[in-house]
């Protein structure tokens, strides 16, 4: 490969052995924006030169030769030229610090933008690179340097990689660049976090995790890190969170980069997080690949699932068990819809295999793996999954693979319940009942009729699912039963005060509880486990949006969490306080929710106050900013803006000290109803700032601001060619956060969508942005939505669209037969005389 920064072009040279079963006149192999300057094809001492012919829709090449190439093997020379694109996508450009760089994104379907390839992940090759290369400029690959000579000409040098192991196409990785490292390593694999030079002094709180992952998952997994070397690579311009090139993972900046001396706790296990995802997929991806993108969670759910052990034995205090399950929930929540999809579905274009990307491959796969490994035990899983990445490692699996390994390991129908969950659509309910007779009581738990979801899809049978169940009841470790078709009972010794029908939240299942069953556990609440908390919420506020239950109860339920100091659960019954705000209440019953909000938070933040002690915890951190991010937002409570508003003048003056973690919130909170001057100190800090996170709080802090000027000014900023085109949707998406900007943010999306489009690229920005539209929550703006992309057609978010639109009607049902109620449910808890009038006067 020589890249060419300055004229952003590229030159190869390509030699592909391959081996034919028949002889045959042609080779199709992928190709896009390529252009061939010669192609020959040597079979034994037969060298043929080969005419050319492009498909751009199929993004194919085809080489024929006048006599077909005999069976046996050859080898196909190709000497050809392509761009270095600025969509970020293939081997592409970035700029930063007036220098430019080479990167590669190739996953899924963008090798073939690098070199001509068989792209598809099952044809597995080793691969040799060689990079000519700029004097000054350094090259990182998936194989480590071997030699580093001068030339070819002045000025260049050239760098010889290790060939790699058998691997995929899309994990091919190419960075060239000015680019720094650090250095360190475990288990005698060398680690380096390698950045910008301007941010080498960033890669700190990386290496270190780094090196903290890669030593469980050598203990955990019987094959050990199967390659040399890692070199994980911040780079200026990314469009995904980070990637997995085998042995060279490549990063967005805010995800890998921090100052030691300024990070919040958010961040550092952001970082940590990430890491422990990408290396889980040097086995999962990496090693072991699917066969066909429609098995895509088999890297995806999977790495998602392993991320969090580590972090846990290293970290337990971050509490990974308790983002488990909020994770597990807004799986859930999407996939109640009826325009999800199942775990394993099709998708043959370009378009289709970017969608499948989503929350379903992602965090329902890893949700099904943690209720199978909850049920079948931790140590004969891990047996499991060693068995079956011995099995498959430098090769590709299916589904079946796995559960069939698993079945066979630990001697439990894996197999049953897996089918069921990986290959049929929606959540399963199961309704939970307890009688008593005299001092004994007995469970019953069965399925409900299979949700509209699963049974509207096509092809699927209306049978149920096989679903462990685990129960709890007070002082009784949880008994587990596998639910089908017929109802399963559960006997106890007594009459149980209470029952948790999702022992630990590991059940990929939603539990109807009758009245007396909530009621009972929200006066328990103190003795369910944080993980059991955070299910219960949901599964209340789940049957709200359902139509099952009113929103009185899920009301009753939240009021019994006043107390609550976990972060996870706080966070999760803040979430649903916000969107209650937004979608249920009314102009006539505003106020008072507000004030009801403000009267069920502002007890615990006056507890805690805004300064922390010495010695709090980050946990504590994280319980007061929460707070004030919702006495902000979802109350509106004039005294913490007001609050917030001088704590972040006092430090945008004078730099007067702020917790990071608090400072994260009240940049949000002071923006609102916040003016110019504020906005245009929050613009100048971002473009000052030289650590990511400090750089992101103050630039999407812009989004906080809902003065329709300000909404206008943030829209051109967006659009402009200061904002990287990788922030586009992720900063448009903040801004349609926003309740009180999003009406004009989607005039102004509709009004600059052509510049939009090119900017924010195509694989990853497009579903973001249309997902973030299903925000809204009523009917008028669900039928511009729908009308507008009828003719702006965006094809790798068409499903995307469906349950964006979806979600709207669901809300603007939601707020028809429950809005009424709340606003009757807070009659009932009007505050204190003094309280109203407080409210009446802002
Ligand atoms: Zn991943």
């Amino acid at each position: 490969m020589t890249p060419n920064l300055q004229a952003a072009t590229f030159a190869g040279t390509e030699r592909i052995s391959v081996t034919l079963k028949k002889p045959s006149p042609t080779i199709v192999l992928n190709a896009a924006e390529i252009e061939f300057d010669k192609v020959t094809i040597k079979s034994g001492a037969v060298t043929q030169e080969a005419r050319v012919s492009l498909d751009p829709t199929k993004e194919q090449a085809t080489f024929t030769v006048d006599r077909p190439v005999p069976a046996g093997t050859a080898d196909i020379n190709i000497q050809y030229r392509g761009i270095l694109n600025d969509q970020l996508r293939g081997l592409y450009l970035s700029k930063a610090n007036n220098r430019r760089y080479a990167v590669t994104q190739l996953e899924a379907t963008d090798a073939r933008r690098m070199f001509p390839s068989f792209d598809e992940p099952a044809y597995k090759a080793t691969f040799s690179l060689t990079a000519t290369i700029d004097q000054g400029d350094h090259a990182i690959s998936n194989g480590a340097v071997i030699s580093d000579s001068p030339g070819p000409g002045a000025g260049k040098h050239t760098v010889k990689f290790d060939t790699t192991p058998k691997m995929s196409t899309y994990l091919v990785a190419l960075a060239v660049g000015d680019f720094e490292c650090q250095s360190g390593s475990a288990d005698n694999i060398p680690i380096r976090i390698c950045s910008t030079p301007d941010k080498k002094g960033q890669t700190g709180v990386a290496l270190e995790a780094a090196e903290a992952i890669l030593r469980y998952y050598d203990k955990y997994y019987a094959v050990k890190y199967p390659f040399k070397k890692l070199d994980v690579v911040a780079v200026p311009d990314f469009a995904a969170g980070a990637m997995e090139n085998t042995a060279a993972i490549f990063y967005r900046e805010t995800l890998l980069l921090a100052d030691p001396k300024s990070v919040s706790g958010a961040a550092r296990t952001q970082i940590g997080v990430v890491l422990a995802h990408e290396m889980a997929h040097q086995w999962f991806g990496d090693l072991v690949t699917m066969r066909w993108w429609d098995d895509i969670w088999l890297n995806e759910g999977f790495a998602n699932w392993m991320e969090t052990k580590p972090l846990k034995a290293w970290k337990p205090e971050w509490h990974m068990e308790l983002s488990e399950v909020r994770s597990n929930q807004s799986a859930m929540t999407l996939d109640s819809l009826k325009t999800t999809r199942p775990i394993r579905a099709e998708a043959w274009t370009p378009a289709e295999i970017g969608e499948l990307f989503d929350q379903i491959a992602y965090e329902k796969g890893a949700a099904v793996l943690r209720m199978i490994e909850a049920w079948v035990g931790e140590e004969p899983f891990r047996q499991g999954v060693n068995a079956y990445i011995e099995r498959f490692k430098y090769g590709n699996a299916r589904a079946e693979d796995f559960w069939g390994t698993l079945t066979k390991v630990t001697g439990k129908p894996v197999d049953k319940v897996m089918a069921g969950f990986v290959d049929r659509p929606g959540v399963p309910l199961v309704n939970a009942s307890v009688t008593c007779n005299g001092s004994a009581g007995s469970i019953a738990v069965s399925q409900d009729a299979p949700s509209t979801a699963s049974a509207t899809a096509a092809g699927q049978p209306s049978a149920s699912w096989t679903i462990p169940v685990c129960v709890r009841t007070p002082g009784q470790p949880s008994t587990c039963t596998e639910v089908a078709s017929a109802a399963a009972s559960i006997r106890e010794n007594s009459c149980p005060a209470w029952v948790m029908a999702n022992a630990g939240a590991r059940g990929y299942y939603r539990v109807v509880y009758s009245p007396e069953m909530i009621r009972a556990l929200a006066r328990a609440v103190d003795a369910l486990a944080p993980s059991e908390r955070i299910a219960l919420l949901s599964d209340e506020w789940a049957l709200v949006r359902a139509g099952r239950h009113d929103i009185g109860a899920f009301m009753d339920l939240a009021q019994g969490f006043r107390t609550e100091r976990t972060p996870a659960v706080l966070n999760t019954l803040l979430d649903r306080l916000a969107s209650i705000g937004e979608a249920l209440a009314t102009d006539a019953s505003r106020a008072s929710y507000r004030a009801w909000v403000g009267s069920l938070l502002k007890p615990a933040l006056t507890e805690m106050g805004w300064t922390p002690r010495t010695g709090e915890t980050d946990e504590q951190k994280e319980v007061r900013a929460a707070l004030v991010s919702a006495l902000g937002d979802s109350a509106r409570d004039p005294e913490t803006i007001q609050s917030a508003r001088g704590m972040i003048q006092a430090h945008l003056d004078s730099n007067q000290p702020v917790d990071p973690t608090l400072l994260n919130a009240i940049v949000g909170v002071a923006a609102i109803g916040g003016d110019a001057a504020l906005y245009d100190r929050y613009r100048a800090r971002s473009k000052q700032a030289s650590d990511p996170e400090e750089h992101y709080r103050y630039l999407y802090g812009l989004a906080d601001f809902s003065d329709p000027a300000l909404v206008r000014r943030t829209l051109d900023y967006i659009v402009g060619p200061e904002v990287r085109s990788q922030d586009t949707a992720l900063f448009l998406a903040r801004l349609l956060l926003n309740p009180d900007a999003r009406r004009l943010a989607w005039e102004l999306l509709q009004a600059r969508w052509d510049d939009l489009q090119k900017k924010t690229g195509q694989v990853f920005g497009s579903p973001l942005l249309i997902s973030s539209l299903g925000q809204f929550c009523d009917t008028n703006t669900r039928s511009e939505i729908e009308r507008f992309f009828a003719t702006h057609k965006v094809p790798e978010a068409e499903r995307t669209l469906q349950q964006a639109l979806e979600r709207i009607s669901t809300c603007s049902e939601l707020a028809a037969a429950q809005s009424a109620k709340l606003a009757e449910w807070l009659q009932g808890k009007a505050p204190a005389a003094g309280a109203r009038r407080e409210v009446e006067e802002q």
